[in-house]
């Protein structure tokens, strides 16, 4: 509520980015159940850089089913998960990954992703088949 004076003027990219994740964040506010809402709150702030809210959004709605791993990449499981480590390096020569998350039905799988296909689609869509795999047919 009220507005908050700035001092300083925010650039139009920044607040194109912004824009996205804040009205997704005011529409899950009213809608905490919504996974979907959530994944595409945590996708928006994930694109915006801002990885350890992205983590925190997750983590309040989604259970991290990710396995214990290592060590060539930093393990991204429940226990070793660092928010604010969204980027890695390995192989030789160095190959740059990016973290990247899956969820379907209450879970979220993380997962390091070469840089170049980050944000492939299929790839994505792969994990979620994995994860759905795992967690068998829906209670119903
Ligand atoms: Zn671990």
């Amino acid at each position: 509520m009220g507005h908050a004076n700035r001092s300083e003027p925010i650039s139009n990219a920044d607040a194109a980015v912004g824009a996205d994740w804040v009205a997704l964040a005011a529409a899950l506010a009213d809608a905490p159940e919504d996974q979907r809402l959530r994944a595409q709150l945590a996708t928006a702030l994930t694109a915006a850089g801002r990885h350890e809210q992205a983590v925190a959004v997750l983590g309040a709605g989604f259970i991290n089913l990710t396995d214990h791993d290592g060590p060539t990449l930093p393990c991204l499981c429940k226990r070793c998960l660092q928010p604010g480590l969204a980027t890695a390096e390995a192989g030789d020569p160095p190959m740059a990954f990016v973290r990247r998350f899956a969820v379907a039905r209450g879970r979220v799988l993380y997962f390091w992703a070469p840089r170049e296909l980050a944000d492939h689609r299929g790839l994505r869509e792969g994990i979620e088949a994995r994860l759905l795999a795992r967690l068998g047919p829906p209670a119903r």
